[in-house]
């Protein structure tokens, strides 16, 4: 295979060894001599595979003992709708950072009333701060790290009502303090494991205060008391999560992720801060370790194209900015090296050269 650099924000990069080793059981799983996808997932081989997904999970991120961590279907966009569902009784109270919160503030509406602060008014550049969390809403919800714009919320806020985080992008990258949330939720595919899954961090003393019925399906007690096995769970997902989870151990854990993490971003903002012909999107306060969004100076704006086309050349996949921010984005999730950074900083400086 040809050397490339893959700086996509989702699907994206995810270590070699959660590859190869959900390639090795899709040919023979666990020595049964057949394969994931063709094995009970009330086998005693998965319901293994279950279970050290979920203690995993607990013991990466340290865990308390008074939360359940659940693998359901759906991404995290089913959940912007569970939410509500299961915890709206008459209002919410949303941090609407960019187009993920802002859809998931939308489905709260089909449910009760939802308070809103916003940081749209500047294309959602920035975090809001020194807003009021009323104390009257049922929950806060926030979206840790806006995929999209490039910004994150890097602390663990003191919320005085249920704090629900939707971490879809920024999970298992640095070490949060799980007891200042009531859940946290998100698709896998960013920074753990293939589409099709998604991971809940939930407190299980926050359910079952709402009054309308909820559907089996969408009551996320189902999905405890049944250990994430209530019908057939996404398997070859769940495998590779583990195997990616097992990779994060093997590394040093969510604080050795945070310490690349921070040193990758800082080599890709560094260059970006000196540059004379691009220039970073987010306030510098709020910049994302996950995903670095630059465009090219108004003088420049007619060089972007070319831009593209040259660092695809050398092998950069994925750099395109979303269509709601244009330019460039570059997601430097947990299995991204500190080496692929380095050589889109060299095509960079090979470009600004030239020009
Ligand atoms: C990608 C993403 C989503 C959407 O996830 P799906 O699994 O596709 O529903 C939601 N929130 C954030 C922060 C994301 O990055």
């Amino acid at each position: 295979m040809k050397k490339v650099h893959n700086f996509y924000a989702g699907p994206s990069i995810l270590p070699d060894f959660t590859y190869e080793e959900t390639i090795k059981a899709i040919q023979d799983f666990a020595g049964t001599g057949i394969s994931l996808m063709s094995i009970s997932h009330r086998s005693k081989q998965f319901d293994a595979v279950m279970l050290e997904a979920e203690s995993m999970f607990k013991k990466l991120l340290n865990i308390p003992e008074e939360y359940s961590v659940i693998f359901v279907g759906g991404g995290a966009s089913m959940q912007f709708a569970m939410i509500p569902y299961n915890l709206l009784n008459k209002k919410g109270f949303y941090l609407d950072t960019g187009t993920w919160s802002s859809k998931a503030a939308k489905e709260a509406k089909l449910f009760g009333d939802v308070e809103v602060v916003s940081s749209k008014d500047k294309n959602y550049s920035y975090i809001p701060k020194g807003y009021k969390i009323p104390t009257d809403a049922d929950y806060f919800h926030i979206t840790s790290n806006n995929t999209i714009y490039g910004t994150e919320i890097r602390t663990d806020i003191d919320s005085p009502i249920n704090l629900v985080a939707d971490m879809s992008s920024d999970i298992m990258s640095r070490p949060v303090d799980v007891s200042k949330y009531a859940m946290i939720y998100g698709g896998a595919q960013k920074n753990l494991g293939p589409a099709g899954v998604t991971f809940i961090i939930i407190k299980k003393e926050i359910l079952g205060k709402v009054d309308r019925v909820i559907p089996s399906m969408l009551n996320y007690s189902t999905h405890i008391d049944n250990g994430s096995m209530y019908n057939t769970p996404p398997v070859i997902n769940v495998f590779a999560t583990l195997q990616t989870l097992k990779w994060i151990e093997a590394q040093g854990g969510v604080k050795e992720m945070e310490r690349r993490n921070i040193e990758k971003a800082k080599i890709l903002y560094d260059a970006i801060d000196e540059s004379k012909i691009f220039v970073g999107t987010a306030a510098k306060e709020d910049r994302s370790l996950m995903n670095i969004c630059f465009v090219m100076k108004d003088e420049y704006k007619e060089l972007e194209a070319e831009f593209l086309a040259f660092a695809t050349e050398k092998g950069m996949i994925g750099i395109k900015g979303h269509r709601s921010v244009g330019g460039f984005r570059a997601s430097t999730y947990n299995a991204l090296s500190k080496e692929s950074v380095i050589a889109l900083v060299e095509t960079m400086k090979e470009f600004e050269k030239n020009h």
